[in-house]
């Protein structure tokens, strides 16, 4: 059947088909350990539960306004308050299906056919496909695994060009979990504003962040960086909440106006429950994220730990998020399998371990491990893990 061409070279997300090939397996009774989701393994907190009943039992169950219920707007933009000391008003916000859906109608609104945009390597599975459903252009710029992953001003000054409309920070980043540093932010800033790009800067990993390490957006750097930036965030990682889809945007009123009405014509609103359960998020006590961030601090240090016993794998250490992203290349050259995708099959196959081979990422060398399951489980993928390779070395 002929499809459109905007969804020829579209390529499914890698990642939720290694976590559907591991389902298959556990389905079929194979013993497998999937390190492949992005989602929190924990229970979205009880008070969110009960706002969200609550809000059946009262009718809350109708159209809400496209851009999402005004108390959400005024929860989203307390926080933003007390988390960043960043100002915003209701018309600077809008409430999405998850922060995915917000960056997926932010590309559609800012682009034009050939607008270029400009996407660090590694990068989330879905920047490149969004910008390209928008008919623009991913612009890779790879952060060299020296300098933690991270880009340089000096790469980025070099990539811009006449076409180039924005720039993409991830921080903490989905996979590798680095930091970009106040300075580094400033710096990649000031290119910014010299070129006049808008920067989308991804924070939806904002609340997961470890050792004595803060979150710094770059929004929060200065007004003229504030005003050249479209925030996106939501309650899937930091409250647990991936199944409630919802994500918000912040930032320029004209954008977030296209992007509300082009959600009036597409999705009309995100749920009206979600929305009264992520109301309740914002507006309680953290203490259960913060025990959920423990959580995933003390897992972090012991997979890291038992990983790096093993032989000829490298790993820079994440200092947020819920993600290892180890070189590999090491171990698979010296290995019978001709890639590391090749050799991540192959230890699904073999020893029930489902991780995500780094081409998805754009980072053919690596594969990503989330530790986002319990620390049983991840001492046992790492023995099952280790033994693979010295199998095969
Ligand atoms: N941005 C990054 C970097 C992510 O890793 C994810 C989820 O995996 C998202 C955005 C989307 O999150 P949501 O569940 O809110 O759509």
């Amino acid at each position: 059947m002929e499809l459109a061409d905007r969804v020829e070279s579209l390529t499914p997300s890698t990642t939720l088909a290694i976590t559907s090939k591991a389902k298959a397996l556990k389905e079929d009774g194979h013993d497998v350990i999937g390190l492949g989701a992005g989602e929190p393994d924990f229970n979205t907190p009880e008070y969110i539960l009960d706002a969200a009943k609550n809000a059946m039992d009262q009718g809350l169950t109708k159209y809400t306004p496209s851009g999402g219920l005004p108390e959400l707007k005024d929860a989203i933009i307390d926080k933003f308050k007390r988390d960043q000391s960043l100002v915003f008003n209701r018309n600077e916000i809008i409430v999405t299906i998850g922060a995915k859906h917000a960056l997926f109608t932010l590309f559609q609104v800012l682009l034009n056919r050939g607008d270029e945009v400009i996407v660090p390597v590694p990068y989330w599975v879905s920047y490149p496909e969004q910008i390209k459903l928008a008919e623009g252009q991913p612009v890779y710029v790879k952060g060299s695994e020296d300098n933690n992953f991270k880009i340089t001003p000096e790469q980025l000054e070099e990539s811009i060009t006449d076409q180039t409309k924005a720039i993409i920070i991830n921080s903490p980043s989905n996979p590798t979990g680095v930091l970009y540093t106040k300075d580094e932010l400033e710096a990649l800033g000031e290119i910014a504003i010299k070129h006049n790009l808008w920067i989308v800067s991804d924070e939806i990993y904002e609340k997961l962040i470890y050792g004595n390490d803060n979150h710094q957006s770059i929004a929060e750097i200065s007004e003229e960086l504030k005003n050249h930036t479209i925030i996106i965030n939501g309650v899937s990682k930091s409250h647990s909440m991936t199944g409630w889809r919802i994500g918000y945007a912040a930032g320029n009123e004209t954008i977030i106006k296209a992007m509300t009405n082009l959600a009036s014509h597409s999705t009309s609103n995100p749920t009206s429950i979600s929305q009264h359960a992520a109301i309740a998020a914002y507006t309680n006590s953290e203490e259960e994220i913060e025990r959920m961030k423990e959580a995933f601090e003390e897992r972090l240090n012991k997979l890291y730990d038992w990983m790096m016993e093993i032989p000829n794998l490298s790993c820079v250490k994440p200092q947020g998020a819920f993600y290892l992203f180890p070189n590999v290349s090491k171990i698979v050259n010296q290995s019978p399998f001709d890639s590391v995708d090749e050799w991540v099959k192959q230890l699904l196959e073999e020893e029930k371990v489902a991780i995500v081979p780094g081409s998805g990422f754009g980072s053919e060398d690596n594969v990503r491990l989330s530790y986002a399951t319990s620390l049983d489980q991840l001492e046992e993928a790492a023995k099952r893990i280790k033994k693979f390779v010295e199998k095969y070395s």
